[in-house]
């Protein structure tokens, strides 16, 4: 099948907005930097990736029947938000397991910023204080037990839909989408750069662009993957496994070349879910330079090796980057006490 033969149920808007950076460009004085914004391309709950990647799970979701999302994150996830916010559009209840993926002890950590939202939004959120873990866990499983024996019909999504085998669908569209844009806008992104921890996002970019056989009318793209998770070795071969999974769902009709899959280390610090001091100021450089607000836990991990990756010429001046904004925003809530 090709992409497009698969089912997509509507979130966003449509495409999401492509704008330059020109102020934090000039401040690096290297490549040109633009961003694509998912943080600001669906009117359910700020979106974000996640949002995104669902559109292609919600059609299995409604034809298997169910009534109850069931899935799993840390305690600020943003991924639980969005299913909480589709649940909610969709007419469907949803149960979430919150773990403490983040030893933090902002006091806000279980009650403000992506947790409130969830609440807000009518989920039934559990807190469990299990550890982190981009795998398959045992708390979801048991979760989509005790909805059964409640009489209702589970369906699951697993932490940030990147291990269901649809999670890789929507970023593959979010790379025909770039080249639609970079058709409309006159430029050629010869590098991207994106935040990876659960990996479907970078995968799905990595397809998706497989699929567009770019290489073979010459222009070279590198799809950069900036680790956020200090677990790099699970989460490059969980980004493999899925832009292979992916690319011979959407019909690449090639094996994936190891050069195509890229992860960087060295911006995630010691912990996922931690800024480290390149993270905080990442934060405060787009902010300033910009007014574009980025997030502790991934996005401000991403930029900061944005930041070094032009800085240092590693991303030659003469590029074009675009940076995925993949939104996360309303987990700075739990962060307060680092800009204070
Ligand atoms: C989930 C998330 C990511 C990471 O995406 P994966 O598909 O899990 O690798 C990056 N940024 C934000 C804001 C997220 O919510």
């Amino acid at each position: 099948m090709r992409l497009n033969d698969f089912s997509r149920y509507p979130l966003t808007f449509g495409p999401s907005p492509v704008h330059p950076l020109n102020r934090l460009s000039d401040h690096l004085g290297g490549a040109r930097v633009w961003a694509k914004r998912e943080d600001c391309s669906s009117g359910l709950a700020f979106g974000g990736n996640k949002t995104r990647k669902l559109e292609y799970i919600v059609p299995d979701a409604l034809a298997s029947g169910a009534d109850t999302l069931v899935s799993i994150g840390g305690f600020q996830s943003n991924h639980t938000r969005q299913v909480a916010a589709v649940a909610a559009h969709l007419g469907l209840k949803c149960r979430l397991v919150q773990e403490r993926w983040v030893e933090w002890d902002d006091p806000g950590n279980a009650t403000v910023g992506n947790i409130l939202l969830s609440r807000i939004m009518g989920a039934d959120v559990r807190l469990d204080p299990a550890g982190f873990d981009i795998g398959i866990r045992s708390s979801w499983e048991e979760a989509m037990r005790e909805v059964e024996e409640a009489g209702g019909t589970p369906y699951g999504i697993p932490a940030g839909a990147s291990e269901h085998p649809l999670g890789g669908l929507g970023f593959a569209g979010w790379a025909v989408e770039v080249a639609e844009q970079e058709r409309a806008l006159g430029v050629f992104f010869d590098t991207v750069v994106v935040c990876t921890v659960t990996g479907s996002t970078h995968a799905g970019m990595i397809a998706g662009f497989a699929a567009l056989h770019e290489s073979a009318a010459g222009r070279p793209r590198r799809v950069l993957g900036i680790d956020a998770s200090a677990t790099i070795e699970r989460t490059r071969d969980q980004v493999t496994r899925i832009a292979r999974h992916t690319a011979a769902l959407i019909d690449v009709g090639r094996d994936l070349r190891d050069d195509e899959i890229t992860v960087l280390e060295g911006w995630a610090g010691d912990r996922y879910g931690v800024p480290v001091e390149s993270t905080v100021e990442a934060i405060r450089l787009s902010g300033r330079l910009e007014g574009m607000i980025i997030d502790p836990v991934y996005e401000g991990k991403s930029m900061a090796g944005l930041v070094d990756l032009v800085t240092s010429g590693e991303i030659p001046r003469d590029s074009t980057v675009l940076y995925a904004h993949l939104g996360g925003q309303p987990a700075l809530n739990a962060y307060a006490g680092v800009f204070a």
